[in-house]
């Protein structure tokens, strides 16, 4: 089959072998629609080490169930399903917590030899272990939910849900988002959704007005003035109760603790590796911070609510979506993506 693998430190597409059932609690997923992430990018430019040369990328993705082990009974074959990038053994302490960002086996698909070697779903077909906990069905309430909006029910979207619960903003309450690539958009509208006020910066115009115009979001351009001045005058002195920083770069998580009010919560979305940076104590101390890094998202506890979100009408994730193209193109949509040309890119196999 047809499959983007990591090639050379950059992608390729390429003939791959089919996956089977390896485990009895496995499913094989029939691809109808996959996507590029930012969180692929990673595995390129070096923040996500360990991805092993021939390896399929990809974590996005729709379809039907095609074959299933004989522990795999939640979703039989045929069944329409989206699947979580994040996977979990479902038997573990932190599992039967709803914790599942913390399982103890904890894997994740297409992103390399740190998190389980899985090869992953941009590719006509794919393997997912412990199937009846890694999948979740497009059936009853959500069978009338598109495939493009489904999608971003297994990352983008529960990680926006997630982060709008760990910001805990309410009616009242003004919550700033850092970044508004796809995760910080879906931040913000998750934020909306549950009833606070959300504000988007970004020091890029185009991601402003992609905010504004596609997103219906209120949204600042930062990238002549101050963050923090910005949600001073914004909010009339009083700041946010709450800031999600979804860039993962350190001068984001300096301006989402200028952007948040004393007392406040300090969300990091924003993906980590081998930054540094030196914390002055006493401000963090005597401001009341509360900073809360949210590590892999918990899609699992979150990926119900966003499905619900999207059926109600709530949150519309496709309308971030701005290139379609077929699975054998995905070199150039990688291009596209990576030089921030495209917001986010969906992938057919043929
Ligand atoms: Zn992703
Ligand atoms: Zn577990």
């Amino acid at each position: 089959m047809r499959a983007v693998v990591f090639a050379s430190g950059g992608v390729e597409v390429a003939e791959v072998a089919e996956p089977k059932v390896l485990e009895p609690t496995d499913a094989v997923v029939e691809v109808s629609l996959s996507a590029i992430c930012g969180s692929d990018l990673h595995l390129l430019d070096g923040k996500t080490p360990g991805m092993r040369e021939g390896g399929v990328i990809g974590h996005e993705f729709v379809g039907h169930v095609v074959a299933a082990g004989a522990h795999a009974g939640a979703h039989p074959e045929g069944t329409r399903v989206v699947g979580s990038f994040l996977i979990v053994c479902g038997a573990c302490v932190p599992c039967r917590e709803r914790r599942f960002n913390h399982c103890t086996e904890r894997r994740a698909l297409g992103l390399g030899t740190l998190t389980g070697d899985l090869d992953g779903a941009q590719a006509e077909r794919v393997r997912v272990p412990v199937a009846d906990v890694n999948l979740t069905a497009l059936t009853d309430a959500f069978a009338e939910i598109l495939d493009e909006q489904a999608i971003f029910c297994g990352d983008v979207l529960a990680t926006g849900i997630y982060a709008a619960h760990l910001a805990e903003g309410g009616p009242g309450d003004t919550v700033v988002v850092i970044g508004a690539g796809p995760v910080g958009l879906l931040c913000a509208a998750s934020v909306r959704a549950l009833g606070a006020r959300a504000i988007v910066l970004d020091a890029d115009p185009h991601r402003v007005e992609f905010a504004r115009e596609r997103m219906d979001l209120e949204a600042l351009d930062v990238s002549e003035a101050d963050a923090g001045e910005a949600i001073a005058e914004a909010t009339g002195g009083a700041m946010a109760a709450a800031t999600i920083e979804a860039v993962g770069h350190v001068s984001a998580f300096r301006s989402a603790m200028r952007t948040t009010a004393n007392g406040g919560r300090v969300v990091i979305v924003g993906v980590y590796g081998s930054e540094r940076y030196e914390l002055p104590m006493g401000m963090a101390w005597i401001r009341g911070l509360d900073l809360r890094f949210s590590g892999m998202a918990n899609v699992q506890a979150h990926w119900i609510e966003a499905l619900t979100q999207v059926a109600s009408g709530a949150i519309e994730p496709d309308a971030t979506i701005t290139h379609r193209m077929p699975l054998d193109e995905a070199v150039e949509g990688y291009r596209l993506f990576a030089a921030r040309e495209a917001m986010k890119v969906i992938l057919t196999p043929s």
